[in-house]
């Protein structure tokens, strides 16, 4: 993953993000400011910023939070021979049986990491045909697995929470904060969004290039030009999944 992925903000980023470049652009500008009553405003909407910022990166957990809460009831799919295969492939252990659907009209496919099953909502599920499906389970185990860029992610989350527990421990809230806070919820809802392009090319080994747009198309359904904090755009990711296929043309 390279550097720019954690800060490149034409990743498809969703409106309210734009929050956190404004408050990076914020602290730029008051240092460079002279004294004055502008630079008072501009330091007492700096400060106050994480109190908005930190609500709005946790709601992109909002889902995961939910069904970690309450415990799906188990309603077993019976897929082609193939998706169980994948499984198999991938190296990827599932508790049985690997696939439950939910009545949510706000999931559409999920990795749940702790129960470790593939939550499948059931509007999603019956718009896709079998191949769509193999390509959303294709996605999904990708998200079981344990590579590099995880590890990175996952080390620059704990690092950024420890800095968090120091500053709170020995500080007030103070403008330092607040760009940390800001770079903080960039860097993973991006580094996000590379792991679901990722996931992406991970489904797309299983089908071809038509099937795997469509599926993504579906997945956008009502708004095509929805943003989110965690997936890239549509249109991001169906470019994507084109630079995939076309390495093997
Ligand atoms: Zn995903």
């Amino acid at each position: 993953m390279s550097f720019t992925e954690f800060f490149n903000p034409l990743n498809g980023v969703a409106k309210i993000e734009f929050l956190y470049y404004l408050v990076l652009i914020l602290s730029i500008v008051y240092t460079i400011i002279p004294n004055h009553l502008a630079k008072q405003y501009v330091e007492y909407v700096i400060v106050c910023s994480p109190y908005i910022m930190i609500p709005i990166f946790v709601i992109r957990f909002k889902n995961n939070i939910i069904y970690l809460i309450r415990k799906p009831k188990h309603e077993t799919l019976v897929f082609p021979p193939k998706a169980y295969e994948m499984i198999g492939n991938e190296k990827i252990s599932l508790t049985d049986p690997p696939f439950i659907m939910v009545n949510d009209k706000n999931v559409l496919a999920f990795a749940n990491q702790k129960i470790r099953k593939i939550m499948f909502g059931r509007d999603f599920y019956n718009l896709l045909t079998d191949d769509e499906r193999i390509f959303v389970i294709g996605h999904e185990l990708s998200h079981f697995k344990k590579t590099e860029e995880k590890v990175v992610v996952k080390s620059i989350f704990v690092i950024i929470c420890v800095v968090f527990a120091l500053s709170f421990l020995h500080l007030q809230p103070s403008l330092a904060w607040s760009p940390v806070v800001a770079i903080f919820c960039i860097s993973l809802n991006n580094s996000a969004r590379y792991l679901e392009r990722m996931a992406d090319m991970s489904g797309a080994s299983y089908v071809s290039k038509e099937t795997a747009i469509k599926a993504i198309r579906q997945s956008y359904q009502d708004r095509p030009e929805r943003t989110s904090q965690t997936h890239p755009a549509m249109n991001y990711r169906i470019k994507n999944l084109e630079r995939y296929y076309s390495q093997f043309n």
